[in-house]
């Protein structure tokens, strides 16, 4: 069963595509949070950006720098918030990859991704270096 996601890039549900290419593919959303809401996914379907690999990272990223400026000058807005929603926890719905691109505009009122939570995490020295030290080994 494929993700919705995919039937856009087949043409079986229809979309507002603003940009394609081999690999990638980017489409008004249908709910949008602000006029300009564009999806920039992978052609393939990768659960989570864990999943993707790293010539498609490329180039998912490549259209993401590509379609930021287009979107904010399409629309008129100061600027934008672009976030993934990785995994089912982090809020995900739709289980194959995307990036939001959202215009922000001064008087939206939403805030920064920050304002999800409710504040800073205390978190001790030791616990940082370790955590850290968890990153690094890993990256
Ligand atoms: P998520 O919550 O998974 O990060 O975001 C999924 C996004 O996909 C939502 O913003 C939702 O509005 C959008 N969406 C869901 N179904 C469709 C669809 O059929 N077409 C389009 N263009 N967007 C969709």
């Amino acid at each position: 069963m494929s993700t919705i996601f995919s039937q856009i890039v087949e043409g079986e549900i229809p979309a507002r595509v603003v940009y394609e290419d081999e690999t990638t593919i980017a489409f008004l959303d249908a709910n949008p949070l602000a006029p300009g809401h564009t999806l920039v996914i992978p052609k393939d379907e990768y659960e989570r950006l864990n999943d993707v690999p790293d010539d498609v990272a490329e180039d998912l990223y490549a259209t993401v720098h590509r379609l930021v400026p287009a979107v904010e000058e399409s629309v008129d807005a100061d600027a934008s918030t672009v976030a993934f929603n990785n995994g089912e926890e982090a809020g995900q719905e739709v289980p194959h990859v995307h990036c939001h691109i959202v215009p922000r505009f001064e008087s939206d009122g939403a805030g920064p991704i920050h304002a999800m939570f409710g504040g800073q995490e205390d978190i001790d020295d030791d616990r940082l270096d370790e955590i850290a030290d968890e990153i690094e080994s890993r990256a």
